[in-house]
């Protein structure tokens, strides 16, 4: 067989798998939690976003079903335990993490969705080693927030008869947001898990500790409803007030699963 290379391991002469970016168990999860008011719109939605949705066919069946299976049957628990609760807001939110099964998922994601969309795929480079589990200090230039996402009114001129007034956050989505700094606005990673949006910040591998910190500080003050993940704790607290669902819809910053 002739080799070719992984994108998680490298050189192999492994099988190919064939992946949508949504892993199969947690794309069922969603449909089977979507309710009757909700179903009709987002079934059609999802369906359609799935069908024209490219794959990729650059992981060999070894990663696969062995270390990226771990990380999707870690995150199908969280989901099934916390994340497949919509929060209102206002809502006090604890969430109980495993930070570095969390983070090395959310990477994961946030890799093939820019494998699929052809964007910064060399920042990825230097994290295999963490995504793999083989190097926890490979993933320490990456820092990770998380910030809710709140059910909100859908804009009068934007409602459609037979449809909700609100909308909620019922839908898992990968994407970017957007955060004000002196010098204008720059995007982190975003994978949102229904009402929790996990935000991942990419700092230069060789950033000093203070120049982390300081990033951290200024993300917190132009995001103030987000709170920052450490792998020191393994709970957060925080109160469901940080992103309206309509805004982050239609925002154009959600590219998978696009909803335009
Ligand atoms: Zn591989």
């Amino acid at each position: 067989m002739t080799r070719w290379a992984c994108a998680f391991c490298g050189p192999t002469d492994g099988k190919r798998t064939k992946e949508h970016l949504w892993p199969t168990s947690l794309y069922r999860r969603v449909l089977a939690l979507l309710d009757g008011g909700e179903q009709k719109f987002w079934v059609a939605r999802l369906d359609k976003a799935i069908s024209n949705e490219p794959t990729i066919r650059d992981v060999c069946a070894v990663c696969n079903n062995g270390e990226l299976s771990r990380l999707d049957n870690y995150i199908c628990q969280v989901f099934d335990r916390d994340f497949s609760v919509i929060r209102e807001r206002g809502e006090k939110v604890a969430l109980e993490y495993d930070y570095h099964l969390l983070k090395r998922w959310l990477l994961k994601m946030s890799y093939n969705s820019a494998r699929m969309s052809g964007s910064d795929v060399p920042v990825f480079q230097p994290l295999l080693p963490y995504i793999m589990g083989q190097s926890l200090s490979a993933g320490r230039s990456v820092k990770l927030f998380l910030e809710m996402t709140y059910p909100s009114e859908i804009p009068s001129e934007e409602a459609q008869v037979g449809m909700p007034t609100t909308v909620r956050p019922v839908v898992n989505r990968v994407g970017f947001v957007g955060y004000e700094t002196p010098t204008g606005m720059k995007l982190v990673r975003a994978v949102h898990l229904r009402s929790f949006s996990f935000l991942l910040a990419f700092l230069p591998p060789a950033a000093s500790a203070a120049s982390m910190r300081a990033f951290v500080e200024e993300f917190l003050s132009s995001r103030p409803a987000a709170r920052e993940l450490r792998a020191s704790m393994s709970q957060v607290m925080l109160h469901c007030d940080g992103i309206d669902c309509w805004t982050s819809l239609t925002s154009g910053m959600t590219h998978r699963l696009g909803f335009k």
